[in-house]
C-alpha cells in the first residue's frame, strides 16, 4: 500500500485504502465465520531511489503532487538515505523518495477473505463457475443473462466484470472486444540470509527495476518483471520462463544491500499483473454502450489497495446512480474509446 503514485486519483484511493484498513475493525461487525484478519499497516514505507538528476527530477514532481494531497512523502538526499538505512549500499545513488505514513504492508488475503465471509453471512452467494457467454436483449444494448461453464443461465440486473487477467475474455461475451487488459509476468521470491537488519527494510524499488522489502520478521520479498521482453502471457501459464533469481534479482539486491549476499531462496512464485496496456490505471465504471455493463479490471499490479475504494465505487454506481465517497469518473472506460490516457508512470 502506497502514496507514491503520479496520478492523483491513486494517491487519494490509497488514501482511502489507509483509511479503511484502519477503520476496519470499528466498522464493520465481527466476522460470523470468524475468518482471522487483523487489520493493520505495516508501516516500512516505499522507497524510491534515483540513481540519476533525471529521474530525481521525476521524483521531486511527483512528492509535490502526493504532498499537496496530504500524503508524507519526503525527497532523502543520498546523505540522508545512507544515514536512515546504512545497510544500503549508495554510492551510485542521486536522491530517494519516502513516505513512512499510512505505507507499507497489510493483510489483503485476510481482508478479502473476510469480507467474503462476511458477505456470506449476510446472505451473499458466491458461484464456484466459470461465465463462459452472455446474451444481449433483444433490440437493445443490454446484457439480458449469462452462460455459465455448466450451461445454466443467469438472468443478469448489472453485470459487473471484476475477472482480473480474464477481463478481456468477459468482455467479449458481450461483445465488447477492445478492453486493453492482459496477463503479464512477475516473478515474487521470498529469502532469508544469515544475518537480518536490525530494522525493517521499507518496499525499496532499486533503479535496476527489481523490489524488495522485509516480508516476515526475519526474511525478505524480491520481485522483478521478467528479464526478457515484458509481454502478454496466457492467463494459466505460471511457468518460471527464466531464471530471474539467479539472472536478475540476487546481483541487484546482493550489490544493494551487502548482507543479502548470503540471501537463500525459501519460497517464490510467478504472478500475473492484470496489466491495462492503454495507461497502467483501473478501469472503473459503466461501458458507454453496453448499458449494463460496469468494469471494475485493469489495476495493473496495483489492484490490492485499489479494491476498497474501487469496490465501493462500484457498489455506489449500482446503489445511487454515481459515486459518492470519491470521485472515480476520471477511471472510466470512455477515456479508452476517447484515446485520453491518464498514465500512471509508476508501476512497479
Ligand atoms: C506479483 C504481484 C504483486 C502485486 N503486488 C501488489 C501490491 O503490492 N499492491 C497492490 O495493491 N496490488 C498488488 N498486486 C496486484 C493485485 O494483486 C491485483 O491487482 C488484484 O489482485 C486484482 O484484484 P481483482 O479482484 O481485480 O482480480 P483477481 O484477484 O484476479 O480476481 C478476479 C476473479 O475473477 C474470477 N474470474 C475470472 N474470469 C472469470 C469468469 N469468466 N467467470 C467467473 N469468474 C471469473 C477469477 O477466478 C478471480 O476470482 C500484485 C500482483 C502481483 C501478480
Amino acid at each position: 500500500m502506497r502514496q507514491q503514485f503520479a496520478t492523483a486519483i491513486n494517491v487519494q484511493i490509497a488514501q482511502y485504502a489507509a483509511h479503511f484498513v484502519k477503520r476496519f475493525g470499528a466498522e464493520f461487525p465481527p466476522d460470523p465465520r470468524n475468518v482471522p484478519f487483523t487489520p493493520t499497516i505495516r508501516n516500512f514505507g516505499y522507497l524510491y531511489l534515483s540513481d540519476s538528476s533525471e529521474f530525481t527530477g521525476v521524483l521531486k514532481k511527483d512528492q509535490e503532487l502526493q504532498a499537496r494531497l496530504g500524503a508524507g512523502t519526503h525527497i532523502l538526499s543520498r546523505a540522508d538515505v545512507q544515514e536512515k538505512y546504512p545497510f544500503l549500499y549508495t554510492d551510485d545513488l542521486d536522491s530517494a523518495s519516502l513516505n513512512l505514513v499510512d505505507e507499507g504492508a497489510f493483510n489483503a488475503w485476510g481482508m478479502v477473505q473476510w469480507l467474503r465471509s462476511t458477505a456470506q453471512g449476510n446472505g451473499v452467494e458466491y458461484i464456484a463457475n466459470e461465465v463462459v457467454g452472455a446474451e444481449m436483449e433483444e433490440g437493445t444494448n443490454k446484457v439480458h443473462s449469462i452462460k455459465l461453464r455448466t450451461g445454466q443461465q443467469i438472468t443478469v440486473g448489472i453485470l459487473v466484470n471484476a475477472a482480473g487477467t480474464r477481463a478481456a475474455a468477459v468482455s467479449k461475451t458481450v461483445g465488447i472486444r477492445d478492453l486493453p487488459v492482459e496477463a503479464r509476468r512477475r516473478y515474487t521470491y521470498i529469502f532469508s540470509v544469515d544475518q537480518s537488519l536490525t530494522q525493517d527494510l521499507p518496499l525499496t524499488i532499486d533503479p535496476s527495476g527489481v523490489h524488495l522489502r522485509s516480508y516476515g520478521t526475519k526474511d525478505y520479498l524480491a520481485g522483478c518483471p521478467p528479464v526478457g521482453p515484458d509481454t502478454a502471457v496466457d492467463v494459466g501459464d505460471f511457468s518460471f520462463a527464466e531464471n530471474a533469481w539467479e539472472q536478475k534479482i540476487l546481483p541487484v539486491i546482493s550489490r544493494r544491500v551487502p548482507q543479502f549476499a548470503s540471501a537463500r531462496v525459501t519460497d517464490s512464485w510467478v504472478g500475473h499483473y492484470d496489466f491495462n496496456t492503454f495507461d497502467h490505471n483501473a478501469i472503473v465504471g459503466p461501458h458507454s454502450r453496453v448499458s449494463n455493463f460496469m468494469f471494475c479490471v485493469g489495476f495493473s499490479g496495483h489492484g490490492s489497495q485499489q479494491g476498497p475504494a474501487c469496490g465501493r465505487g462500484i457498489a455506489e454506481l449500482i446503489v445511487y446512480g454515481r459515486f459518492q465517497t470519491l470521485d472515480l469518473s476520471v477511471l472510466s472506460f470512455e477515456r479508452v474509446i476517447e484515446n485520453r490516457p491518464l498514465t500512471e508512470r509508476a508501476v512497479i
